[in-house]
């Protein structure tokens, strides 16, 4: 993992400091359950380099950031969400609703889901 911030609670989960329910994970990316799930399905898919929000994202990212996504759909396929549907979600700064400072895309589903608010 490149620049672990000690303070990130998902760079501590990704050292494993903290202890998460893994779906899945490789040299790029770490996928665990929501401690706190919004719908019967909901996992969390990170990087293991520390980007504190979606607006640090760069050129550079590109690739980390397709495999993240691929990463999501493939886990969304093995726990069946595909049909009816399911949600992929990246919160962006304390107005869109971000609590953890480093990169995650959220997965729900197992519910039928209601538009944004
Ligand atoms: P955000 O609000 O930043 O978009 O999403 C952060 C998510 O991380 C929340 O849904 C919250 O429940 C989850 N979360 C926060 N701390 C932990 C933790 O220590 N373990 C797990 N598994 N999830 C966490
Ligand atoms: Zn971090």
């Amino acid at each position: 993992m490149s620049n672990p911030d000690p303070e990130c609670v998902f760079c501590r989960i990704v050292s494993g400091e903290i202890p998460s329910n893994r779906l899945y994970e490789d040299d790029r990316v770490i996928a665990f359950h929501d401690i706190a799930p919004a719908a019967p399905v909901h996992f969390l898919v990170i990087p293991r380099e520390h980007i504190p929000t979606a607006d640090d994202v760069r050129e550079e990212h590109a690739d980390l950031i397709a495999h993240m996504y691929l990463t999501c759909t493939k886990l969304a396929r093995e726990q069946d969400l595909v049909q009816p549907g399911y949600r992929i979600v990246m919160n962006v700064n304390e107005g869109g609703g971000q609590t953890c400072w480093h990169i995650h895309f959220h997965v729900l589903g197992g519910r039928t889901l209601t538009v944004m608010g």
